[in-house]
């Protein structure tokens, strides 16, 4: 799939096209389920995730500040570029996923991931240098979907080979 391809929400198309060429198996997303950020990872040198919006419930966010120069990039999962986002502040859904990725990382991992030192009770984004830097959100995206459809996995007593580097999964001879 090519990177700038818009990635459609809970719809079929990408689905299906993913079902005809024999790759991913992506169901539909249900959206009304989703959390404020579904998805939050360290990965790729950034911090990154994928965020709803707060008045369309069709539409997701995906957020992203990098380790390197804290660049800051928002955009829809179709790439449209987020109208909150000026300069070097951070729109909200930069805030509300470095918010869940501290909740979920613990604020020490994250500051060093992001290279910068904050106290433990200091405050993550003031700490941070940040430009505006746009990355495209459908890498982020298809793991997001990918994310969810591990989610979805029935409960299984046969490792699942893709979740072997998790560690704790290894089959037992
Ligand atoms: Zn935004």
């Amino acid at each position: 799939m090519d990177d700038t391809e818009p990635i459609p929400v809970g719809g079929q198309t990408g689905a299906d096209r993913a079902r005809r060429s024999g790759t991913v198996l992506v169901r539909p997303v249900p959206m009304r389920k989703l959390a404020k950020v579904p998805f939050v990872e360290l990965a790729d040198g950034r911090v990154q995730g994928v965020v709803s919006s707060g008045s369309d419930i069709a539409r997701v966010y995906v957020s992203s500040v990098a380790a390197a120069g804290h660049g800051l990039s928002c955009s829809t999962n179709n790439n449209r570029p987020c109208g909150a986002l000026h300069g070097p502040y951070p729109c909200k859904h930069i805030s509300l996923m470095l918010a869940e990725a501290t909740r979920q990382y613990g604020l020490p991992r994250v500051a060093r991931y992001l290279r910068v030192e904050v106290e433990p009770d200091g405050a993550l984004e003031s700490a941070l240098d940040p430009h505006h830097e746009p990355t495209p959100a459908a890498t982020v995206f298809s793991r997001f979907l990918r994310h969810l459809s591990y989610l979805e996995l029935p409960e299984v007593t046969e490792p699942v080979p893709e979740l072997h580097w998790f560690g704790g999964t290894r089959a037992v001879d």
